[in-house]
């Protein structure tokens, strides 16, 4: 996994983001302040622009502009808990990175956002998508699955986690205001955070 699919994975994720902004704001004016695609397509088209200006040399770079990017012009929770995955991801991957690799340290990614937003599994939150996406890079190590095989798994996890949260009710964040009226919504930060398994998937294929 090399520094050329990092940066692809992040332009591929502020496509998906701008294809899906409308949705993932409609589904924020569910259950929150209908900003969540306008904030994310601003934050990750930013990325792109640092990415094409920094020239970064390394996976571990890569992750650190974005990180570093999403802190600063994403207002908002998603900003800072996206910056925490990003930066924290690029602290604990050591190159060259393998899939193994990359696994643990996006393992310490979700942990940094769990511990950020004080968010658990089934809270309704974009960790009900990180974590099982985690988990099921975690299995596909331990069972010497490929890379590419082993991305799809993990978008297909974030994907079920995402549609998940709708049943559930929200513990953390604006939604959980809402209390019971959260039910039966999907949390649109899970939503994106499948589009960012998602876009790993698509450019490693
Ligand atoms: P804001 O709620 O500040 O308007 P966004 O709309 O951009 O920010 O992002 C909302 C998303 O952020 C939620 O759908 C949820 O997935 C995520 N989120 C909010 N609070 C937390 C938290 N404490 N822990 C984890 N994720 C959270
Ligand atoms: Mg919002
Ligand atoms: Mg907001």
């Amino acid at each position: 996994m090399d520094t050329d699919l990092f940066v692809a994975w992040l332009e591929e994720t502020a496509r998906l983001v701008h294809r899906d902004r409308d949705r993932l704001t409609e589904l924020d004016a569910a259950i929150g302040d209908a900003d969540h695609g306008t904030n994310l397509d601003r934050g990750f088209s930013e990325v792109r622009k640092a990415l094409a200006e920094g020239m970064p040399e390394s996976p571990v770079q890569v992750l650190a502009t974005a990180g570093a990017t999403l802190i600063r012009r994403v207002g908002g929770a998603s900003g800072p808990l996206y910056g925490s995955l990003f930066r924290q991801m690029g602290k604990g991957l050591e190159s060259p990175v393998t899939l193994a690799g990359f696994s643990a340290a996006f393992d310490g990614g979700v942990v940094a956002v769990e511990r950020l937003g004080k968010a658990a599994l089934g809270d309704k939150t974009m960790v009900d998508a990180l974590a099982p996406a985690s988990r099921a890079l975690a299995l596909a190590v331990r069972d010497g699955v490929g890379v590419r095989q082993a991305l799809e798994q993990a978008a297909n996890a974030a994907a079920e986690g995402s549609k998940a949260t709708i049943p559930m009710r929200a513990r953390k964040g604006r939604a959980s205001y809402l209390g019971e009226r959260s039910i039966g919504h999907e949390d649109p930060g899970a939503a994106s955070s499948a589009l960012l398994m998602a876009a790993l998937a698509s450019v490693a294929a």
